[in-house]
């Protein structure tokens, strides 16, 4: 039978409904987990706009709201108004589902996920980093709101009560370096608390928040996900079919469904996404051995590359660059590293500047595109050293990325 009939467990197994028994890889589940929603002869996915769906035409078939289970599966393949479901981005979640390891629910922006994570589990106290400043913003409407306290990264575990949140940012913005998961997991879990896991800066293939204990995964998919900076959205999974049932039923009335666009957009970007995480990575890591090298070097020869870096860059931040956490973070991120770093320059006035002397690089926030983007960090959070500028690294050739950026140091020092 073809397409097999769809289960909520076949949705986030490494294997396809079309090849029981068989693990497939993640290049192979990005571009057939929603075979089994391709119900036309379209190969690559039509476009549906539709915000409101016909009933079937036969009497028998008509399913009154209340005799609805609520749950997500009511509404896979028969959608009835796209504030419940749409068919754009069921692919999108059906897809991602499976590349998460966990029941994947999509929202209008990466906000809009962590709102609907605070709705779900309305902690009393939340215990988090610096990381993005945008989710400082959600938990201060929940302490209008709630009263919810917040308490610092690394509070004592006794601070922490039943059905209270760590929510853990790694790799975390605006740095890209990485904490261990499954510390806070276990930190969280023995105090009866959750742990929420914002995994943007690290989406599949490089990081598994599940296999180290995350109750609950978001990310951002405006970055990686969508890939191209012309998507919003965000994305919680779960392996709990409790709270993805409310997750589902509760995004309902929040309302904050991606647009039927956004979803197309989604899919088509999920096609590749493996293969341009792994690029990207290799890409960021690769640039960033060549400036710590640089700072590095003894006595390197006038005007040569690695003395203009030097007169120009303090520090480099990435998580290859944790030697002392190896043992642990080449488990937690065995495929490669994050393709976000950043680095502070000697000056204030060098970090306003380099921007303005680059070639390829944009200067721009967000993060998680084809093009390399670089932001003097200051421009949009006002909680980081003014020397800090953050890079997201793209597909660029990365050599190319490294000339520029010396090119733009010899430039800054002797102007
Ligand atoms: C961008 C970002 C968010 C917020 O996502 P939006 O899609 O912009 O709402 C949350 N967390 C991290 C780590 C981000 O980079």
């Amino acid at each position: 039978m073809y397409p097999p009939p769809l289960t909520v467990e076949s949705l986030f197994t490494p294997q396809l409904a079309m090849l029981p028994g068989q693990d497939v890889g993640a290049s192979t589940r990005s571009l057939h987990a929603d075979d089994i929603l391709n119900v036309v002869p379209d190969v690559t996915p039509p476009i549906h706009v539709a915000t409101t769906f016909r009933y079937p035409d036969d009497p028998e078939k008509l399913t009154p709201a209340a005799e609805l289970t609520g749950g997500y599966e009511d509404n896979k393949t028969s959608h009835v108004y796209s504030r419940l479901s749409a068919p754009n981005f069921t692919r999108f979640e059906t897809i991602l589902s499976a590349l998460l390891n966990g029941e994947a629910i999509s929202y209008s922006s990466g906000l809009s996920a962590f709102h609907a994570a605070l709705v779900l589990l309305n902690p009393r106290r939340i215990s988090i980093g610096n990381g993005y400043h945008g989710c400082h913003g959600v938990i201060d409407l929940f302490t209008r709101l709630t009263g919810l306290q917040k308490l610092d990264l690394n509070c004592p575990a006794e601070q922490l009560e039943a059905g209270d949140v760590i929510h853990l940012e790694t790799p975390v913005n605006p740095e890209g370096t990485s904490f261990k998961i499954e510390e806070y997991a276990k930190k969280a879990h023995s105090r009866g608390a959750y742990l929420i896991v914002d995994a943007t800066f690290a989406p599949p293939p490089l990081q598994d928040p599940f296999k180290w204990g995350a109750d609950l995964v978001m990310h951002s998919g405006s970055k990686y996900f969508g890939g191209h900076g012309d998507v919003l959205c965000g994305v919680l999974a779960t392996q709990n079919k409790e709270w993805s049932r409310q997750l589902f039923k509760d995004r309902v009335f929040l309302g904050s469904v991606m647009g039927n666009m956004e979803g197309w957009l989604g899919t088509r970007s999920l096609r590749t996404l493996e293969v341009r995480v792994q690029r990207l990575s290799q890409n960021a890591t690769n640039l960033v051995s060549w400036l710590h090298n640089a700072l590095q070097t003894q006595n390197p020869s006038a005007d040569s590359d690695e003395d203009v870096t030097q007169k120009a860059l303090k520090e480099v931040f990435h998580s290859s660059l944790q030697k002392s956490d190896e043992s642990w973070l080449l488990k937690q991120m065995p495929n490669g590293f994050g393709p976000v770093f950043s680095i502070t320059m000697n000056e204030e006035e060098y970090a306003r500047k380099l921007p303005s002397k680059l070639a390829l690089f944009q200067h721009a926030t967000s993060l998680g595109g084809v093009e390399s983007l670089i932001e003097w960090r200051t421009m949009s959070d006002t909680t980081v050293d003014r020397r800090l500028l953050r890079v997201s690294v793209g597909l660029e050739n990365w050599e190319d990325l490294r000339n520029d950026m010396v090119n733009a140091f010899r430039a800054l020092v002797k102007g």
